[in-house]
């Protein structure tokens, strides 16, 4: 059987050159799918895996437009319709300079499980563009968003394919996003998520992947009678997932050491409250600022700026009892991964996806800490997407409570069902292998009752 795992990873490699992530995200995943292939010939005859791992349909398109000096632009926009096997397409749109086709396939085919373990009925893509939304005036940003629509709208619908944000787009995006969406297609439907509430968006869906994260952690500890009162914790990231990360620790009686963003991060031993989190929401959902500004605030604060020397990142060399990587991917390598178990850290949830590189896990895993895998810890976001789109296609609104209520509920069951499947294949308390078996059975038997396709 690892001859069959090994050739299949050797053909993902040959078949798609320079796409590393997209090489990790599947390595990391069948890695843990030895033991249900030897138990099922069947997924194995079927060629599930093979077919797994090949998206359904990628998209890749120009996307020309004007800056406000009035000179062209030219972009790359994408969409990777991975998997539609349990439901609509469903994954966020990325804007970063550093996006391309490998990042965007490694998240693809991570979301195709993530959503599979939600319990909800979404399949799997993911799309976004090389566009850098930094110093970019609002004009600016919503002449590209229309730009990007203009070609997206004919791939997309509320029952083929359902983006919403990722990195670079938030509220702001989705908006413009969707009025051009709205406009193209003459009609008004639930085609994106993490839409105003205005105009169709659920309550706590901004929340939802940091709230999520930390009832995921809340859910780890709780196997061990503990919780998160008084824990102290590292947050890395100041955007969507770490501001609501941030706030959910808080509610939980934890206390928040760092916060960061790609320039560097922001050391606070006093621990970072809800005022001094309305002050990084202010920064950087409104002025668009730099983090480093926090320490002009606070001064119990101190700085450090990201030392491309280093080959570790500070941030997570500070005593802790909980990790919280909220920015992006392989931002914790094996070094990172040793300094957290020095300094005390035995909870890692990760809000970011794919934050940690393989040999980091591999320290995280051998060591028997408490470990969730972005694609089970970070479900909250897409699963709340779900709920938003069950809201539109009712007509109705839930209230705050009942939405929260119900994530709170989902993050429950993802989590019971990663610690189930890793029992069940006998790596009991190993999340990375419950999270990917769990998510790999419902898509695997959904393909096998439907055929050749
Ligand atoms: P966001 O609001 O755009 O915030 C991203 C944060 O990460 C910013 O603070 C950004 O700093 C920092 N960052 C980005 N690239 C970085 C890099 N190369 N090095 C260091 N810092 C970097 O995005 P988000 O929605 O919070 O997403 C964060 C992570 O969560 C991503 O991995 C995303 O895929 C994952 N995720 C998001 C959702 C969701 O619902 N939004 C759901 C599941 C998973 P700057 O301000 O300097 O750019």
């Amino acid at each position: 059987m690892t001859n069959y795992v090994n050739d299949v990873i050797a053909q993902v490699k040959a078949k798609n050159p320079n796409e590393p992530e997209f090489h990790q995200a599947v390595h990391e995943v069948i890695e843990s799918l030895t033991p249900i292939l030897e138990k099922h010939p069947e997924y194995r005859k079927a060629k599930i895996l093979e077919r797994v791992i090949e998206p359904e349909r990628v998209i890749l398109f120009r996307v020309p437009w004007m800056n406000d000096q009035g000179e062209i632009q030219v972009n790359r926009g994408f969409r990777i319709e991975m998997s539609s096997v349990i439901g609509p397409y469903k994954g966020g749109l990325r804007f970063h300079p550093s996006v391309n086709l490998g990042i965007l396939k490694f998240l693809a085919f991570e979301q195709v499980f993530k959503n599979s373990l939600t319990t909800l009925p979404m399949g799997g893509g993911k799309g976004g563009s090389d566009f850098d939304p930094k110093g970019k005036s609002d004009n600016e940003v919503m002449r590209f968003c229309q730009a990007f629509m203009s070609e997206l709208f004919r791939h997309i619908g509320p029952n083929t394919d359902v983006p919403a944000g990722d990195i670079g787009v938030g509220g702001r995006e989705i908006g413009y996003l969707f009025g051009m969406y709205r406009k193209l297609r003459n009609e008004f439907t639930g085609v994106l998520t993490g839409k105003g509430l205005n105009w169709g968006g659920s309550l706590i869906r901004p929340e939802a992947t940091g709230y999520g994260a930390v009832y995921f952690a809340a859910e780890m500890l709780n196997t061990k009678g503990k919780t998160l009162k008084d824990k102290t914790c590292l947050v890395s990231g100041s955007g969507n997932v770490a501001q609501y990360t941030i706030e959910k620790i808080n509610q939980f009686g934890g206390k928040v050491l760092t916060v960061s963003d790609s320039g560097g991060y922001v050391y606070d031993p006093e621990g970072i409250d809800s005022k001094k989190l309305a002050f990084v929401m202010e920064l950087k959902n409104v002025r668009r600022g730099r983090i480093k500004e926090y320490t002009d605030k606070f001064k119990s604060a101190t700085y450090t700026p990201i030392d491309p020397k280093l080959n570790y990142n500070p941030l997570w060399n500070h005593k802790a009892d909980c990790a919280f990587p909220s920015a992006t991917q392989n931002e914790i390598n094996a070094v990172d991964a040793q300094n957290l178990l020095k300094n005390g850290v035995t909870v890692v949830a990760e809000g970011a996806n794919m934050p940690t590189t393989p040999d980091g896990v591999k320290v995280f895993l051998d060591h028997k800490i408490l470990y969730g895998p972005g694609k089970a810890a970070n479900a909250g976001g897409v699963a709340t997407s779900g709920l938003e789109m069950s809201q539109n296609s009712m007509r109705y609104s839930w209230t705050r409570e009942e939405v929260d209520n119900r994530l709170h509920i989902i993050m429950k069951s993802i989590h019971q069902s990663c610690v189930d499947a890793s029992s069940r294949f006998g790596t009991p308390g190993n999340y990375v292998n419950g999270a990917n078996i769990a998510g790999f059975l419902k898509i695997a038997d959904a393909m096998m009752d439907q055929g050749l396709v």
